[in-house]
């Protein structure tokens, strides 16, 4: 069985490829089919989007596809920034940018005020039109400034429940042991153990 990672970034791809490498499943991603383009992320939620970009690759490849979609949501903004985590400070704002935005209109807020969480939705679409869809949650509150420089995006100014260290502080091996990413991976590789037996089976 083949699946296509609606991606380009090369450390998903690799994170993706590490952790399923048991299944008898061949990951390819949008390095095998250059001439896709790129999906336009105009969902109102995580699952709009990353449905979005799975059914995309699925009907221009005719194979099963797979995309994700994550962010961080501050409970005192509402949510926000949601689904425009990475372009919180703008089109092409960078990590700091988006961080100090973050931090500015937090400035009021009291230490323990500060709950958030990161979410990751993980949307497979297969080659049968069926879809799925997993999610992965962290709990954690915001600093009031940002600290360590490991990871990448919010991770200076995030504490995962039960820690004293921002993500950023922490080695990496420990942030994906906990990370919203590796809760939904975890949750999609239950399904996909299931599946590529039944496929097996199907095929036998
Ligand atoms: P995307 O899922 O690659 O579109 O990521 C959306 C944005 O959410 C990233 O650019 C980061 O700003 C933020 N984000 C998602 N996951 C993490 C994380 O593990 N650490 C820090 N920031 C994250």
């Amino acid at each position: 069985m083949q699946i296509v990672l609606a991606s380009k970034n090369k450390k998903k791809i690799q994170e993706l490829k590490r952790m399923l490498e048991d299944l008898s499943i061949e990951i390819l991603s949008l390095d095998n089919f250059p001439n896709l383009g790129e999906v336009v992320e105009d969902g109102c939620t995580f699952e709009e989007n990353a449905l979005k970009k799975a059914r995309y690759v699925k009907e221009k490849t005719g194979l099963s596809a797979l995309a994700d979609d994550s962010g961080l949501e501050v409970e005192a903004l509402g949510g926000r920034p949601g689904i425009f985590s990475a372009r919180y400070a703008g089109e092409h704002a960078s990590d700091e940018d988006n961080i100090k935005k973050l931090l500015m209109e937090m400035r009021e807020i009291p230490e323990d005020k500060r709950q958030a969480r990161f979410v990751c939705c993980i949307a497979l679409v297969l080659s049968t039109g069926e879809e799925k869809v997993f999610w992965g949650y962290v709990n954690g509150k915001i600093t009031m400034e940002p600290r360590g420089d490991l990871g990448f995006g919010y991770d200076p100014v995030f504490i995962p429940e039960g820690y004293t260290l921002t993500f950023a502080e922490m080695p990496s091996e420990e942030k994906d042991r906990i990370s919203h990413r590796r809760i939904a991976l975890d949750n999609l590789k239950h399904y996909l153990v299931k599946f590529s037996q039944l496929y097996k089976q199907n095929l036998s």
